[in-house]
């Protein structure tokens, strides 16, 4: 009996994109998604492999079902790579910046006017993009999840941008999660890595593939490409500025902008180009993004900071200006006692959602802070407040999760945009 059966778990978009793809291969498939079937009646002598979605963990009973049976698990990113096989691709990953950092590369690869495909992680399922011949580049957002799940990934250049815990609950322990992450490496051809982080050091020493390595913390210690306290970055011998770069703002930005650059230096060899089109980079939303400026006052929206930590890049890199900071909605559980080193930079804080009274307790005696009914209270008050100092910014840096009162954190930073372009019009 030939086998022709595909089961698909998860039937999120990717899921979705997946099969329609297997369908038009002339496949079957059967789709299992714990939303829709409740038990899974699968024969497993039928089947050929098992598409996981990344948002199940290994331990969902299909998952492990298909595992006891000796059914080969894999991503749709596999699938991609087989159904293109003589496009080149460049995987990235990371604890953060994962999302900035893949923009970036498809921005300056598009400006360089290859042909480039942009997806993976980044909210693009990748059967959704075009397919691409020996001429083509794919960039993907790989996550840990995806990586622990692939069975086949082929990457031209394996891009790293840093590590520290996260996700410890799905890999129940930092050394599951630091190995799921250098899977990239496992079948790559070349890597950029950044060597920051003591995880990312000890991923570089175990590396046997030629490699650029990348420094961002201001040390001239021995990595290819690195950026100094003052913000310059340097490449064999030239120097660029990182301070020039209105939308990539901030030291955990610029270790983006070095392995974005050093990836693509990789192809393109042409290291005052690529600057250049770094220098138009748009910017992602939701990520320290610059609304509009009203008068002297400058609105940013940076709802993706739905954790303290995130939040903290945005207080640092506008430390030095008059910040009026919108937070709240669902704390996380260690809350934002890591920002209170900031806490002397707030001119005044607007609290929103869930959190109110607990932050209120945080910031009482530190900073001045107001508790607002709405977002849209909040922006009020913050942009009144904000038009009679100097160098200010309105900063919706919410550190909580947004389901209280939105659907996503997309879904606030629209709101905030819309709102904001309300009082500008
Ligand atoms: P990811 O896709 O990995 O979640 P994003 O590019 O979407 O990362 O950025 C999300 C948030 O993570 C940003 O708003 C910023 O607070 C933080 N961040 C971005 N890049 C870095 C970095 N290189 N190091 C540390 N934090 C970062």
């Amino acid at each position: 009996m030939i086998k022709n059966t595909y089961v698909i778990l998860g039937y999120g978009r990717s899921g979705r994109e997946s099969e329609k793809h297997l369908l038009s291969l002339g496949h079957n498939t059967i789709v299992y998604d714990d939303g829709q079937n409740k038990t899974p009646n699968i024969d497993w002598s039928a089947i050929v492999t098992l598409v996981q979605s990344p948002g199940i963990p290994m331990s969902h009973p299909v998952s492990e079902a298909a595992r006891a049976a000796g059914i080969s698990i894999c991503t749709d990113i596999d699938l991609l790579q087989k159904r293109s096989p003589n496009a080149k691709y460049i995987g990235i990953t990371g604890t953060n910046g994962k999302s900035t950092t893949t923009a970036l590369i498809g921005h300056i690869l598009k400006q360089a006017k290859l042909n480039v495909e942009v997806g993976g992680n980044i909210g693009i399922p990748a059967l959704s993009l075009e397919d691409l011949d020996a001429n083509g580049w794919y960039v993907l957002e790989l996550s840990s999840y995806q990586l622990e799940l692939s069975n086949a990934l082929h990457l031209d250049i394996a891009v790293w941008i840093n590590l520290s815990p996260d996700h410890l609950d799905r890999h129940d322990s930092m050394e599951n999660y630091v190995n799921a992450k250098k899977r990239i490496f496992s079948h790559a051809k070349s890597a950029c890595i950044a060597i920051d982080d003591n995880y990312s050091k000890q991923a570089y020493h175990q590396l046997h593939i030629p490699h650029t390595t990348i420094a961002s913390e201001f040390k001239n210690c021995p990595a290819d490409i690195w950026i100094d306290a003052s913000g310059l970055l340097h490449s064999n011998g030239a120097l660029f500025n990182c301070n020039e770069l209105e939308t990539l703002k901030g030291t955990h930005n610029w270790q983006n902008v070095a392995l974005a650059f050093a990836a693509t230096l990789c192809i393109l060899n042409a290291p005052h180009k690529i600057w250049e089109y770094i220098q138009t980079f748009p910017g992602l939303a939701h990520r320290q993004q610059l609304v509009t400026k009203i008068g002297q006052v400058e609105f940013i929206n940076d709802s993706k900071a739905t954790n303290a930590d995130a939040c903290e890049k945005a207080l640092k890199t506008y430390m030095d200006r008059n910040i009026f900071w919108i937070l709240g909605g669902v704390a996380k559980t260690d809350g934002i006692d890591l920002l209170k080193p900031y806490f002397s930079y707030i001119k005044k804080a607007y609290l929103i959602g869930e959190a109110q009274d607990r932050f209120a307790d945080i910031l009482n005696g530190s900073v001045a802070f107001e508790k607002c009914s709405s977002l849209e209270s909040a922006i009020a008050k913050s942009s009144a407040d904000a038009k009679f100092e100097n160098d200010a910014v309105v900063l919706l840096s919410p550190a909580c999760a947004s389901f209280d009162q939105f659907r996503d954190y997309e879904h606030r930073g629209e709101e905030f945009i819309q709102i904001v372009r309300k009082i500008n019009s």
